[in-house]
């Protein structure tokens, strides 16, 4: 073996034991005890965690004329340090453009730069034939997944494009993954609120509350059923969106639904912060009502929610969300969160019994790994997988601050928050990147991951 990590309790979504896990070039080997290597990582006491996965990402994203504060560089550094190897960002083409021309764009940014594995999820703006012309063969090259929106000018799409788009990505075996808010509500809510001169960031969650990701969720959903096409549901934040999945469950449909940390550790109650801080919080769908951390992790315990990932979107405090000082509705929507999902999670999750041990990593690596197509090369920790591996103090304690963090913002949504246990060393495909919260890999080292199509094989 080149490596062994010794001693390590290994962790997978199906069990826990003490074992040495062996490694051979890039691959995870051997699994077993006394195992010889020709370097060895001491790993008693630490959990041993398959790489994480984060499906739910925003890089170098642009937005008119800014662009989020970090690139695939920075950002995938940021991931590795909090103990993520594996990333699934977005082709971001808006309507009208070229499918497979931003593929290719998004490609050149992040190959050669991403220090983590990557994918991306292809953005389904239009259902015009040029798309629909692309997407067989995306499916065969293991373009897996797709991004569709119901709000956002430039991405949104009518119903009757939903429909067909549901339609092509399910005959390619493609997962349809959406963005689920009710436009038409947005805009008269926003207006209706700005001519009562209520310009403040708390206006924000008042633009677009519960029932209007709910409406849009049931809406897709019922259009997903009149196709007989799967979906998953994004960043779901609420008890209303819940009871839809719930509800299109019970109908028989095949429904994935995610959620993430700002939803289970921040709410509506950030945005009353003095001054402008507010904005730090303006992301979407919004903080809800505290009360939903109360259905939202009982729903991930019981694996009616398969995945927590972070939809990081880091716009600088400083510079870019004081465009929205007069008027909420310019604030850029988004917050960062890449680096800090894993340790919030266990620390809150596994650390005060909320989630098992198995729950954690399935809904951190595993669940994401199987629903994209990354399964089992991801995911796991099995004889053939990618050796993505995380060794995990449980006991350090940080603080969390935006200073120590590798985000490139200025700002953190849990400054001064605590967490107990904390990656200590990370490997992905077999090479230490991150040793003590310290990047040792080098950019450029991530690859586009070759993804598997359900339906293709
Ligand atoms: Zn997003």
């Amino acid at each position: 073996m080149d490596w062994v990590i010794k001693n390590g309790t290994v962790v997978t979504a199906e069990g826990t034991r003490i074992t040495d896990v062996g490694i051979q070039g890039e691959r995870i080997a051997a699994l077993g005890s006394d195992l010889q290597g020709n370097r060895v990582i001491e790993a008693a006491g630490h959990y041993v965690f398959p790489g994480f996965i984060d499906a739910h990402v925003h890089l170098q994203m642009v937005i008119g004329d800014i662009v989020t504060g970090d690139d695939f560089a920075t950002g995938t550094v940021a991931a590795a340090c909090g103990g993520t190897t594996t990333v699934i960002d977005f082709t971001d083409n808006c309507r009208g453009q070229d499918l497979v021309e931003w593929l290719d764009k998004r490609r050149g940014q992040a190959d050669g730069y991403a220090a983590v594995d990557y994918a991306l999820h292809l953005t389904l703006a239009d259902a015009s034939p040029n798309t629909l012309r692309q997407l067989p063969a995306l499916a065969r090259a293991g373009y897996a997944s797709a991004k569709l929106y119901t709000t956002y000018d430039g991405i949104r799409l009518e119903d009757r494009e939903f429909l067909t788009l549901l339609a092509a990505a399910r005959d390619c075996g493609m997962l349809p993954m959406v963005h689920t808010e009710n436009d038409h509500a947005i805009a008269y809510l926003t207006a209706q609120l700005l001519a009562q001169g209520h310009t403040a960031p708390r206006y924000h969650a008042q633009s677009r509350p519960a029932l209007v990701e709910a409406e849009a969720a049931n809406r897709v959903l019922i259009l997903a059923q009149l196709v007989n096409s799967p979906l998953y549901i994004a960043h779901l934040t609420c008890r209303e969106t819940l009871e839809a999945v719930r509800a299109a469950r019970q109908r028989g449909q095949q429904v994935y639904a995610e959620t993430c940390p700002q939803y289970l550790f921040l709410s509506q109650d950030d945005y009353d912060r003095p001054g402008f801080e507010g904005a730090k919080f303006v992301l979407s769908p919004p903080l809800r009502d505290k009360a939903n951390w109360d259905v939202l992790w009982p729903a991930l315990a019981q694996g009616e929610l398969q995945v927590v990932s972070t939809d990081h979107c880091p716009w600088s405090y400083e510079t870019q969300k004081v465009r929205g000082r007069d008027s909420f509705a310019r604030i850029p929507n988004g917050a960062p969160g890449i680096e800090t999902r894993v340790p919030l999670l266990f620390s809150e999750g596994v650390g005060k019994g909320r989630l098992s041990l198995q729950r954690f990593v399935d809904v951190c690596a595993t669940g994401p790994a199987r629903l994209f197509g990354l399964y089992p090369r991801k995911g796991t920790i099995a004889v053939g997988s990618d050796a993505d591996l995380v060794i995990y103090d449980p006991h350090k304690e940080v603080t969390l601050s935006y200073r120590d963090l590798h985000q490139r913002v200025d700002y953190c949504p849990y400054e001064g928050r605590t967490v107990q246990g904390y990656p200590r060393t990370v490997l992905l495909r077999g090479q230490v990147i991150v040793e003590d919260g310290q990047f040792v890999g080098r950019t450029g080292q991530g690859r586009l991951v070759p993804r598997q199509v359900k339906g293709l094989q």
